[in-house]
């Protein structure tokens, strides 16, 4: 588990080890915290022979059979598609599957995950097992968005919330995984140390510069719009799903702040403090009003793929075309 997580991890194993632990649990806390692997680690552990404390064993016939991808008592359920709905038809089989008696001594435990995935009829599916799951089962629900979740899904589980690791920690982390500029990209990243692995491991940085080298010759005029869209969508777009737009905003969210006589210090992107506040000098404070809520839109409706070029020109269009003093 990640250091962070120590406390959780105590108060769920002693749980377990008093039986108390409840059969539907439901993490939830913000993107990129290590929610997942640490429901990963904690379900080896229910499964393991002879746990230790903070471990598996790493060595009885449950933990073999992990390693080897082959515990029929872990079951993972995610969409069958990426940024798709689970299906029905996923938790139907699940269902059947918890008809059968368990493999092994120990637990049997199900991941859904994102479980705000669950589409309307999979949720409804799913809640006589969450209300009365066979003995020695455990499902953990995870999401970065509980309020996306079925009322009545909610109310069957136990909610544990993993909370951001504090600034320290998550700075101390990333330099023992020698990530160079960990300040940056903790901040770029809201606080989130393996969103912050993620974004140095896809070449984010320079995709994140290339941006902004075209966002800024776009306030001056020098290049087109929707070409640029087009670099967007084809460079920007193939790192993670939706981080060039976040970046964007953290960028017209300094430049709010610049316009409202806010410090240097209160910006996230430090390494462009003198270009935002030079393109947030050209521009009055209801325009980026206005250019922050068609960016707004453009996150919102940008999770249909078929929108995105048009999305993004638009979007471009628009910051382009801000009246300038
Ligand atoms: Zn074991």
């Amino acid at each position: 588990m990640f250091p962070w997580q120590t406390s959780i991890w105590q108060n769920l194993t002693k749980s377990q080890e008093n039986k108390r632990l409840a059969h539907g649990l439901l993490f939830h806390g913000a993107v990129g915290i290590g929610k997942k692997a640490f429901a990963i680690e904690f379900a080896h552990w229910l499964m393991c022979e002879q746990p230790l404390l903070d471990k598996a064993c790493g060595e009885c016939k449950s933990c073999q059979l992990i390693k080897a991808e082959s515990n029929p008592d872990f079951i993972n359920i995610s969409p069958e598609e990426e940024g798709k709905a689970i299906k029905v038809d996923q938790i139907r089989e699940l269902i059947e599957k918890l008809s059968f008696t368990s493999h092994g001594k120990g637990y049997r435990v199900i991941i859904i995950s994102p479980a705000d995935a669950l589409n309307i009829n999979a949720s409804n599916s799913l809640l006589k097992t969450l209300e009365e799951p066979p003995a020695n089962t455990i499902l953990i629900l995870i999401t970065d968005k509980p309020s996306k979740l079925m009322a009545t899904i909610r109310s069957r589980t136990q909610m544990i919330r993993f909370e951001l690791p504090d600034v320290e920690q998550s700075m101390q982390w990333l330099r023992e995984q020698n990530i160079e500029k960990s300040d940056l990209v903790l901040k770029l990243s809201a606080g989130a140390p393996l969103a912050a692995i993620t974004m140095t491991e896809d070449g984010g940085l320079e995709i994140r510069d290339k941006l902004f080298n075209n966002w800024q010759e776009l306030a001056r005029g020098n290049v087109d719009a929707l070409e640029s869209a087009s670099m967007w969508i084809k460079d920007g777009f193939k790192i993670k799903a939706n981080l060039p737009l976040n970046w964007v905003s953290s960028w017209i969210l300094d430049m709010i702040r610049i316009l409202q006589g806010g410090h240097v210090d209160s910006m996230v992107n430090v390494d462009y403090a003198q270009t935002l506040q030079n393109l947030a000098g050209q521009v009055d404070l209801k325009s980026i009003y206005n250019l922050l809520d068609r960016l707004n839109d453009t996150i919102r409706l940008s999770d249909t793929p078929a929108n995105q070029l048009m999305l993004i020109e638009g979007l471009l269009l628009h910051w382009a075309g801000l009246k300038r003093s």
